[in-house]
């Protein structure tokens, strides 16, 4: 099976999933805590959609962003502590991340205070009612396999309106300038496989929702795309099966932040360590 986090490496570098699967994980407790961060935002976003519930047509601006705001700060500062005594994080960077997260919501709640201030007065209705258009029901973090395909993974999240699924994937670094990273394009096609699959239903479009900027961009499954992860999928197994061995193709940006960089170097004396910075 493969699982959908190494089509996001192999996208990545197809050298490092090369190197993954035949040599072992290395990175594994940077993905175990990208993985909790991630479920982190996710639960401050839940708490977001609880607190817009209480929200009462008459409240101003600043009163909706305030009962936005409502238990974000305990909820933040204790998961950061558990993050902190399991992964044995230094406090400054405890509290980089907890920067990130806070300029991050906060980013979020102005911009939902607003909407949400015009939604109750133009229809005339209370917190309750705007949450359910503003949220649609959602499943969060589903797992899903496909035997004919041998994939495997789960989707962020699944929001269902009228009967049609949607794949919504959460990014927390920076998007093009356009559309979507290609990598955040197969994943999500790999996830709208599956959803396909799981519910009998045909996924049209998948979203990524790019949270640092608060936005949140389409991505149509056509028949490229799907096409797309085929090829990927075709390439991977390649490797697993050891029919080819992957090319080292080094990249300044890539490499540098690699825990397989001092191997590639290795077995490419050609290549001067140097280059990567
Ligand atoms: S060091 Fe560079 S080429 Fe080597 S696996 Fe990592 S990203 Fe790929």
């Amino acid at each position: 099976m493969i699982s959908i986090s190494s089509i996001r490496e192999y996208m990545f570098c197809p050298h490092k999933f090369y190197l993954r699967h035949s040599l072992g994980d290395r990175d594994e407790e940077n993905v175990f805590l990208s993985k909790r961060m991630k479920r982190l935002r996710i639960d401050v976003y839940d708490l977001i959609q609880r607190n817009i519930r209480g929200l009462k047509a008459e409240m101003s601006l600043d009163d909706i962003k305030n009962n936005l705001k409502r238990t974000i700060k305990e909820v933040l500062e204790s998961s950061l502590n558990i993050l902190k005594e399991d992964y044995n994080i230094l406090q400054e960077e405890i509290d980089r991340i907890k920067m990130d997260i806070v300029n991050e919501v906060c980013f979020k709640i102005d911009i939902l205070s607003l909407k949400s201030l015009k939604a109750m007065q133009s229809l005339e209705s209370d917190g309750h009612k705007i949450a359910e258009m503003f949220f649609p029901t959602s499943m969060y973090n589903y797992l899903m396999r496909d035997l004919n395909l041998e994939i495997i993974g789960s989707c962020d999240k699944i929001e269902i309106v009228d009967g049609r699924y949607y794949p919504i994937n959460i990014k927390v670094f920076n998007p093009p300038i356009a559309g979507v990273w290609d990598s955040d394009a197969i994943e999500l096609v790999a996830n709208a496989i599956l959803i396909e699959q799981e519910f009998d239903s045909e996924v049209f479009v998948g979203f990524i929702d790019y949270s640092k900027i608060c936005e949140r961009r389409p991505v149509i499954m056509d028949s490229k795309l799907r096409k797309g992860l085929f090829k990927v999928l075709h390439e991977m197994k390649e490797i697993i099966d050891g029919d080819i061995i992957s090319e080292t193709k080094f990249d300044s940006k890539k490499c540098g932040s690699c825990s397989y960089q001092e191997l590639c170097y290795m077995n490419d004396e050609n290549q001067s360590i140097n280059a990567f910075y």
